[in-house]
């Protein structure tokens, strides 16, 4: 299919960036909307709940002043082990020296560790690999006794008071979600936020878990899971069936597994979620040197326009824009890059899957989205509108990757926040969904203000007409009038 003469505002790649201090200013954040940051994510291994409360607020404040709905993610540590407080700050570790991990949350001497995870003097075994500080420092288990453990230093590097610890390939029973994940997933309920990541999944149950949690809270939140554990690439189709959205969270897979292995790894899991119709996020380190840079280097840029290439839905920024000095630059950097890629590349795009399915999507649904854009491509046609109750329709169009721009139209808030995450697919609010006639002077007018169409182009429209129960069954096809 060929890439229309005109496209929706934006990219169709969405835009993730991480809220931290250096962005979460009102005014910022209302920037950040209006240079293509889509959805934004609340981390909760930093903060408090009352802080977060007070961005969220700050950011549906600049949600509605941008006049367009963004997305919120809540990403719940899961079950991050960290170091607890060292004698010295930051502490050297040298190659060969030893270390020692003691009960207790402090340490007393300047060569013991501590952890935020009691049992893990109890669970590590001698020959096990522990990395720290971003797998920079790399440890070996040596000998245990008394209650402690003794590490020797494999690759050196220095190491800072609570720290992550990742242990590749040890089985530990420390919980998929913890109590502070539970306090903070009840709170994103409570709060209506639209996506919660779980991160370090390592299986389908808990997945099932965090569902009935949100669930029995109100919430209709898609699940996000965070894909950075050896274990849970065992299990990638298992996890991806159970998730409603899946993250390459590549700084901790870069070390839970062999971070050469991390480029073929991600388009695995992207090529998965294709199959299988989830939306799938690449995060960590898009555009790193901008913490302190205002240009990306070469290789940042290319890792963009790859993820994109690759078939990601969404690209995300992590401590560019939370904490970075660049928080603006990096937003637009990242959304210039998506607008390039897409242009330059559409042709190159992979191949979609003739009918793209979404499990508990109805069949009558992704046979009628896949004509209804083989119909705007006979036509030539801008634009598709979907309305939908849940966007699911919407989903299934945004993985058909088409390339024809698509508006969703809801009733439901809850579901147009909800596409700001699918590929392609602009939410438009405020359209009055019980008159037909109205509804289509609305698009009309929106796309004529906004260069998408003009007098005469064809608009394909998908709608259910309420005879096949939770089917999308009807294509109507209009042309704009004069205004
Ligand atoms: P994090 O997850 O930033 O919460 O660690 C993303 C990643 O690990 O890549
Ligand atoms: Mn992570």
């Amino acid at each position: 299919m060929s890439l229309p003469h005109a496209v929706l505002p934006g990219s169709f790649t969405k835009q993730i960036a991480t809220v931290g201090p250096a962005c979460k200013r009102p005014e910022t954040l209302l920037e950040m909307i209006r240079q293509g940051v889509d959805v934004f994510r609340l981390n909760m291994a930093h903060g408090t709940i009352a802080s977060h409360e007070a961005t969220l607020a700050d950011i549906h404040r600049a949600s509605d002043e941008a006049g367009r709905p963004v997305g919120v993610l809540v990403d719940l540590s899961g079950p991050k082990i960290r170091l607890g407080t060292l004698l010295d700050d930051p502490t050297p570790c040298r190659h060969g020296e030893s270390f020692e991990f003691v009960p207790g949350d402090t340490a007393q001497r300047p060569d013991q560790l501590v952890t935020n995870y009691a049992p893990l003097v109890e669970e590590l075994s001698v020959g096990d690999r522990v990395m720290l500080a971003d797998g920079t420092v790399s440890m070996v288990v040596l000998d245990k006794s008394g209650g402690s453990v003794r590490c020797r230093v494999e690759d050196e590097g220095s190491i800072r008071s609570r720290q992550g610890i990742n242990l590749p390939g040890v089985q530990l029973s420390v919980p998929s979600i913890t109590d502070a994940d539970e306090e903070h997933a009840i709170w994103a309920a409570q709060s209506g936020v639209d996506f919660v990541g779980l991160s370090f999944v390592r299986g389908t149950q808990e997945l099932r878990e965090l569902k009935n949690l949100l669930r029995g809270h109100g919430s209709s939140a898609m699940v996000i899971a965070k894909i950075e554990k050896k274990e849970a690439l065992e299990r990638l189709e298992d996890i991806v069936r159970a998730a409603d959205a899946v993250m390459v969270a590549r700084g901790d897979l870069g070390v839970e597994i062999d971070v050469a292995e991390i480029a073929v790894v991600q388009k695995q899991i992207i090529e998965t979620c294709q199959q299988l119709g989830r939306p799938v996020i690449v995060a960590t380190q898009m555009l790193d040197s901008m913490h302190h840079s205002q240009r990306p280097t070469r290789a940042e840029a290319t890792d963009v326009a790859n993820a994109i290439l690759d078939g990601a839905d969404a690209c995300m920024l992590s401590g560019e824009t939370a904490i970075g000095d660049y928080p603006l630059d990096a937003v637009k950097m990242m959304n210039r890059i998506m607008v390039a890629t897409e242009r330059m590349s559409h042709r190159h795009l992979p191949a979609a899957p003739q009918l793209a399915t979404s499990h508990g999507v109805h069949p009558i649904t992704s046979a009628v989205v896949y004509g209804a854009a083989q119909i705007a491509d006979q036509l030539s046609s801008n634009l598709i509108v979907i309305a939908t109750r849940s966007g699911a329709t919407a989903l299934v169009k945004a993985k058909q990757r088409d390339f024809i721009p698509t508006v969703g139209v809801s009733s439901s808030p809850e579901a147009l926040r909800r596409m700001c995450l699918f590929w392609g697919t602009y939410p438009l609010a405020g359209a009055p969904l019980d008159d037909p006639p109205a509804l289509r002077r609305f698009v009309s007018e929106w796309g004529l203000r906004n260069g998408l169409l003009t007098q005469g182009d064809t608009v394909v429209s998908i709608t259910g007409t309420g005879i096949v129960h939770r089917a999308h069954n009807s294509v109507v096809v209009y042309e704009v009038e004069a205004r």
